[in-house]
């Protein structure tokens, strides 16, 4: 049963230069057409039974498109799909983009939290992320975001060339101030083919060492842990009770739906992606074809390494009997099980990796 809709908004006023997702500065389609496109596709998964907890637009960047814009999206969403149950709408939002004013419209259409893509509040952090907005600009949004009834997700990125502690030590410290419901805190990772992680993979730029950034992974979730927030997820802290239900899908491998061109959806136990080309993508659409691109069945052993893979990210852990002796010392006692100790989060992909050998070793 589907619980989730995804909505992928392509457009971006410039490509930040460490950013791998599928995004358009300039496009074919303008941002009225491209609403009503996204409506026509949604029809395609009329008959798909559903039971819908959460609606999330992300991007490329919504906040390119107007609040009415984004309205008639939902709006249009809830003539195909019932969307009586939904507890959850989220829209993410780059901090140049919106004011109060925009934000209300927001929440008078439905939505209920707003992601905004800060990564840094330092104008050092700023530069070499190639983001738009000022550090000022950031905290603004963030607080007419809060303002306006909006539940709000802060994004950083740390672990970028030249980040120190004392940058980091910034960042949090506007934090502890505006006390947003979430943070998501993700660890730069230098995507090939991109500007900035080109650089940083051919040495022309140098990213911190392991022991900066477990530094900087140690300062990160200490200081949020005694500001008050919860670390749910290994990049996702939240006050109790405001974990984003829309991601907790995703990590629990509920079914949902993903519309858009670039976008990924989950059915019947079958990953798929959208075409990541903007024409191929309405070409299909008008052609009444669902516009999927790739799409994989997964097996029962699939599923079975996804869920240890993707529950090691959660705090909720898994069952004693999967962590061999030897990896003890890396676990802790969780709500299911063991879950990864909090410093040990940073190495979550190699303890994974291994844990995933002795699993699949151990079921032959
Ligand atoms: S990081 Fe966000 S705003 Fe920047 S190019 Fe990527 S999708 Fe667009």
């Amino acid at each position: 049963m589907v619980k989730g809709l995804y909505v992928h908004i392509p457009f971006c006023s410039k490509r930040c230069p460490y950013c791998d997702f599928y995004s358009l500065v300039e496009s074919p389609v303008s941002p009225e057409e491209y609403v009503d496109i996204l409506l026509k596709e949604a029809d395609l998964y009329r008959d798909t039974p559903t039971r819908l907890e959460t609606l999330y637009l992300g991007g490329g960047t919504p906040s390119r498109l107007r609040p009415e814009d984004l309205s008639r999206i939902v709006e249009g969403l809830s003539r195909v799909f019932d969307l009586s149950s939904v507890e959850e709408v989220t829209v993410e939002c780059n901090p140049e983009d919106y004011g109060k004013e925009e934000f209300r419209k927001l929440r008078d259409a439905g939505f209920t939290r707003v992601s905004l893509g800060v990564q840094s509040f330092t104008e050092k952090g700023l530069s070499v992320l190639g983001r738009t907005h000022t550090p000022q600009r950031a905290i603004e949004a963030v607080l007419s975001a809060m303002s306006s009834d909006l539940s709000v997700n802060v994004d950083l990125i740390y672990g970028y060339p030249g980040q120190e502690p004392g940058d980091l030590e910034a960042d949090l410290k506007v934090i502890e101030y505006l006390r947003p419901d979430h943070v998501s805190a993700y660890l730069l990772t230098p995507y090939e083919g991109t500007p900035l992680g080109s650089k940083i993979l051919t040495g022309e730029l140098k990213a911190p060492d392991e022991d900066r950034i477990r530094d900087l992974h140690d300062l990160l979730w200490r200081r949020l842990k005694d500001i008050g927030y919860v670390r749910y997820e290994i990049s996702n802290w939240a006050k109790p009770g405001k974990e984003c239900k829309h991601n907790f899908l995703y990590w629990t491998m509920e079914e949902f739906v993903g519309l858009g061109v670039s976008a990924w959806g989950f059915l019947e136990s079958v990953r798929y992606g959208n075409v990541r080309n903007i024409k191929a993508y309405v070409d299909s659409v008008l052609s009444g074809r669902r516009p999927v691109g790739v799409s994989v069945k997964l097996s029962e052993e699939d599923k079975f390494e996804e869920w240890i893979m993707l529950r090691l990210r959660l705090r909720t852990g898994i069952p004693e009997n999967l962590v061999p002796d030897h990896m003890r010392e890396f676990f802790e006692p969780a709500e299911e099980g063991l879950a990864i100790k909090e410093e040990f989060m940073i190495l979550a992909n190699e303890i994974t990796a291994d844990l995933m050998v002795y699993n699949s070793i151990g079921r032959r």
